[in-house]
This record gives C-alpha cells, sequence and structure tokens, in this order.
C-alpha cells in the first residue's frame, strides 16, 4: 500500500525547489554588491511593494510587530492612550500596543472572525476613556469593510491603523486594505502570504511626513548619520531579505494568491459536512486565504485527530483570546471574562486546514476527503 506523506500548513522546501536558482542569483546579488544594510535592494523592494499594494510609500522593517509599534510611535502614541481592537488576532497585535504603553481595550469579532464594528460601538458606548486608536485586523486574509472603518472611525474622532500581515493583497470592493487610515502595518514571517527567508516586515502609508517618521524611527531615530532627533528602534529590512521578497517572492506573490484564490474554491465547493462551518468571507471582500479556518461543531479533538490520521496537519487560529494571556492578565489590565462570545467560539471550536501555492491537487482531494469522512 502506498503511504500518503503529510500534508503540510506551509512548505518551505517545495518553496525553495521551485525559485532555487533565481534565490540564489539574488543571495549572489547582494554578497557581490559589498552592501548588506538599508541599501538599493531596499530602496528597490520598498518602491515595488508600494507600487503592487498601490499605496504611494512603503518602508521596510525587521518584523510586523515593529511595524505596528513604529505606525503608532509615528503618529505620536503616548504612555496611557486606550487602542481598540480585537481579541483574536496573533498576539503582536496587542503587543505592540503594550510596547508603545497603550492600553487596549477588546470588542468582539463577527460570524467571519474579524472585528464586529456594532460590538465596538456598544465598547465605546461604556468605556471608562476615550480610545485614540483603532487597529481592526484583516485576519484570514480577508478584507473588512474599508468603508465602514472610515466611516466608525471619523465618527468616533479615531486614529486607525489597519494591521494587513495577515492580508496583503487582500481588497474590500475594489480598494485595497491599508488605505482606509493614514498608515498600515504588515509582516513578512515565513508563513505569511509574502514570507521572507526569516524576519520582515514594513509600514506603507500615504503621508510622507509619517513615511520620513518611520524611516528615521526604524534606524535609531537618526534623521542623518550621528544625528539622534528621537529615541527610536533598531527595525531596519537587511539588504539580503529585501533582494529575496523583491526579486523573487514579491513577482510570484499575484500568482501565488490566484492559487490560493483557486484551492479556497475548492473546498468550500467540496466540503459538505454538516460539523463543519465553512469560512464567512466579509461583504466586499476579495480576500487572499491566508488561512481557511473551520469551524467544528462538537468534538474539536476528534476533528483533529481524524485529520491526523489522515496525515493532514492542522492549525488553531487562535485557541486563547489575548485578553485571556497570563502576560495581559498579568499587566492588570481590567479583563472582561465572557465579553466576547463570537471570539470564544472561534477560540474553541476554530481548526484551520493547509492551504498554500503549492498544495498538489492530490492533496487538495485528500484535505476535502478527510472533511467529509469525518463523522463527528
Ligand atoms: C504575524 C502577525 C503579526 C506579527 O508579525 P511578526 O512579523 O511575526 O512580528 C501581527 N499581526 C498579525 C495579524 C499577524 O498575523
Amino acid at each position: 500500500m502506498r503511504v500518503n506523506t503529510l500534508v503540510q500548513l506551509a512548505d518551505f522546501r517545495k518553496q525553495w525547489d521551485a525559485s532555487r536558482d533565481r534565490y540564489i542569483e539574488a543571495v549572489d546579488r547582494v554578497g557581490r554588491s559589498g552592501w548588506l544594510v538599508l541599501g538599493t535592494e531596499v530602496e528597490s523592494f520598498e518602491r515595488d511593494l508600494a507600487r503592487y499594494w498601490e499605496l504611494p510609500h512603503a518602508i521596510g522593517v525587521a518584523n510586523g510587530l515593529d511595524a505596528l509599534e513604529l505606525s503608532f510611535r509615528a503618529l505620536g502614541a503616548r504612555p496611557g492612550d486606550v487602542f481598540l481592537t480585537t481579541p483574536l488576532s496573533a498576539f503582536a497585535t496587542t503587543l505592540a500596543i503594550l510596547r508603545v504603553g497603550g492600553i487596549p481595550i477588546f470588542a468582539d469579532v463577527d460570524g467571519s472572525g474579524l472585528l464586529d464594528l456594532n460590538s465596538a460601538e456598544q465598547l465605546l458606548g461604556s468605556a471608562a476613556k476615550k480610545p485614540r486608536f483603532f487597529v481592526p485586523v484583516h485576519l484570514y486574509g480577508h478584507a473588512m469593510p474599508l468603508g465602514d472603518l472610515t466611516e466608525f472611525t471619523r465618527r468616533h474622532e479615531l486614529t486607525l491603523v489597519e494591521d494587513c500581515a495577515q492580508a496583503i493583497g487582500a481588497r474590500s470592493f475594489g480598494r485595497p486594505v491599508g488605505s482606509a487610515g493614514r498608515i498600515c502595518a504588515t509582516s513578512f514571517y515565513p508563513t505569511k502570504n509574502l514570507g521572507a527567508f526569516g524576519d520582515g516586515g514594513a509600514v506603507l502609508t500615504s503621508d510622507e511626513g509619517l513615511m520620513q517618521s518611520v524611516k528615521c524611527l526604524r534606524d535609531y531615530g537618526q534623521s542623518s548619520k550621528y544625528v539622534h532627533d528621537r529615541v527610536g528602534l533598531n527595525s531596519r529590512l537587511d539588504e539580503l531579505q529585501a533582494a529575496l521578497l523583491r526579486s523573487v517572492q514579491l513577482p510570484l506573490l499575484r500568482e501565488q494568491t490566484r492559487r490560493r484564490t483557486e484551492i479556497a474554491k475548492a473546498f468550500l465547493d467540496g466540503i459538505r459536512n454538516p460539523k463543519l462551518s465553512l469560512p464567512v468571507v466579509p461583504a466586499g471582500s476579495e480576500s487572499v486565504w491566508h488561512l481557511f479556518p473551520l469551524l467544528v461543531s462538537g468534538d474539536r479533538e476528534s476533528f483533529r485527530m481524524h485529520l491526523k490520521d489522515n496525515q493532514i496537519a492542522n492549525g488553531l487560529h487562535y485557541p486563547t483570546l489575548i485578553p485571556h494571556q497570563k502576560a495581559i492578565v498579568d499587566a492588570g489590565l481590567p479583563v472582561q471574562m465572557g465579553a466576547w462570545p463570537m471570539a470564544e467560539r472561534f477560540a474553541n471550536a476554530e481548526v484551520s486546514i493547509p492551504l498554500h501555492p503549492f498544495l498538489a491537487e492530490s492533496e487538495i482531494v485528500r484535505v476535502i476527503e478527510a472533511c467529509n469522512s469525518w463523522k463527528g
């Protein structure tokens, strides 16, 4: 009998094999240039990324966490500022808020798993201190409705910072995510849709002043060599990462996004199991399918065991709500238990099945069959 190989959540070996010569060429170019930090590779990548994203400026930074922190700092965030955000995300979204001394408050999510503006509205009605910042996350590769974000932000006099780490290239009613506010942040962590070979991130903005500010802050707050105008970070993107991103990963992104969308459609059409709820795409979202989150009715562990028995990897996004994490509880922040029923449902019932551009047709079929053969 033929033994099936594991269907992985991401396949970095296949990624390497598919473009090996071009990766090596990019590394060789940097090596031969003799310039390793903040040079022409970073500049060229920033230009190409901004063009792809249809936003005027991109600034390469060390990772997605820093991209958020730098965005907040460029906007003048101060300790004690209140940030309205989501309890269901990578921990980094809230960690960046804590890093600038901010106080996060959490609105519940909707049936897509993305921040629910009605819940946010109610929270603002009862908040002890008015938030200054609004940090929604375009989670799972979906785009939140940008028009609604803008309207909500204006009405409540907030400053909007979109977390686009999972949604590079996603659009809402034709507009790119990240364009609703003055600034947005993204990540090139290897599992992200545009992944580096290690850490990387970027800030994008249409505001020239903010662009200058982030460029200064990512490099020790220097305005020019040995002149330090602000207290900055060391959060530079390496020339090597920029070269790999610019020469290989970014030119592949459109095709890989198309492939992700095709696979998502195969899952949406093929998975028919009354115990598994399919992802709900927000109105107007052209999603880039960073993940494919299912909601399991019944015993989640039994479904995960069934996938494991069929040699199919799975993930949980995310099993513990951010406000329930020890770091948050220990920080003494006010935590409202049971305040996020829909986010709790995702924490308790969500399972992500493999979705990446290197899945073979036979693997897609195996994933669908495993989902459909689970009896619950
Ligand atoms: C990955 C991620 C981040 C953090 O990015 P890093 O590069 O890992 O620091 C922030 N927000 C979201 C939604 C993410 O998925």
